[in-house]
């Protein structure tokens, strides 16, 4: 039945280009490298003494890229590095988990990982503010900002690449997420002006593009005009729906999803300045409902 053989074979080179279009590594800069599953972007660092990476992204992709270091680079995983607590960016942990492994995280990414029982690598190296792990000729920086999402989310740094890499609180080219869970507002704007503040020429994020520090000025302000827009709106006693459908922030226009998730950012900056600042206790603020 030749139909079924070429059914068959059509059907393989379908899912293998699916694959290929899901897992991928792109040269970032000298021997620094982006891994991508899906819109899911980390980092690794391939060295004399092996290699560091971030975030494994998920079970079948930390399979792949195995692999793939094992294929293209024939050296060791020596650190696997947490960018913060949640499943999406660190599941797959497991896959890199062979004696001479260290998994690093922020001590409250740790933390809730075992706390929460997740069901990825526990890590067994934390640092509180700041640490720096060399390996080879390459010395990587990893930073606490203070609370902007999840736990213990950190900055990734290779100072002699000038390449820093930031998950989620900093996103270049698009919007921030949705309705902004499980987001600090004002600690993403803290954050991010912390990281401009350190000295980089190009920014990984782990979702969107990379970018230079005019992205990450040009992101820093998107953040601070929402939020300016919609503490201001509130305290004139403007509703959530009333916001939604006032706030226009055009110059930002050229961000993905602009149309889509401004409604939702300003949402998630209103549920925020109640969450975390209890505006609706305010008796000079009359916010009437969530
Ligand atoms: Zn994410």
């Amino acid at each position: 039945m030749p139909w079924l053989r070429v059914a068959i074979i059509l059907t393989c080179l379908f899912l293998s280009s699916a694959n290929a279009a899901e897992f991928s590594i792109t040269p970032v800069k000298d021997n620094i490298f982006k891994f991508s599953n899906g819109t899911h972007h980390a980092v690794f660092v391939v060295t004399d003494e092996g290699i560091a990476l971030t975030d494994p992204l998920s079970t079948e992709g930390a399979k792949w890229l195995k692999q793939a270091l094992n294929e293209r680079f024939d050296k060791p995983v020596r650190y696997v590095i947490y960018s913060h607590n949640h499943p999406d960016h660190v599941y797959g942990g497991e896959i890199f988990a062979e004696p001479g492994v260290t998994f690093v995280a922020h001590a409250w990414a740790r933390d809730d990982l075992l706390a929460t029982k997740a069901d990825t690598q526990i890590p067994d190296l934390v640092f509180n503010d700041e640490m720096q792990l060399f390996l080879g000729d390459t010395q990587i920086v990893l930073r606490y900002h203070g609370p902007n999402n999840g736990k213990g989310s950190i900055s990734i740094n290779f100072p002699s690449q000038r390449v820093v890499h930031v998950v989620d609180w900093i996103v270049l080219g698009r919007m921030p997420y949705k309705n902004l869970p499980g987001y600090d507002i004002r600690g993403m704007i803290n954050s991010t002006r912390d990281v401009l503040a350190m000295d980089f020429d190009l920014l990984v994020g782990g979702h969107g593009d990379i970018g230079d520090k005019n992205d990450v000025r040009f992101y820093l302000r998107y953040l601070e005009q929402l939020y300016a827009a919609v503490l201001d709106g509130m305290r004139e006693g403007k509703n959530l729906k009333t916001l939604q459908q006032d706030i226009r922030l055009d110059a930002f226009r050229s961000l993905k999803m602009y149309e889509a998730w401004l409604p939702l950012n300003v949402e998630g900056v209103y549920n925020d300045l109640i969450d975390q600042s209890y505006l609706h206790l305010r008796p000079e603020v009359p916010v009437s409902e969530r």
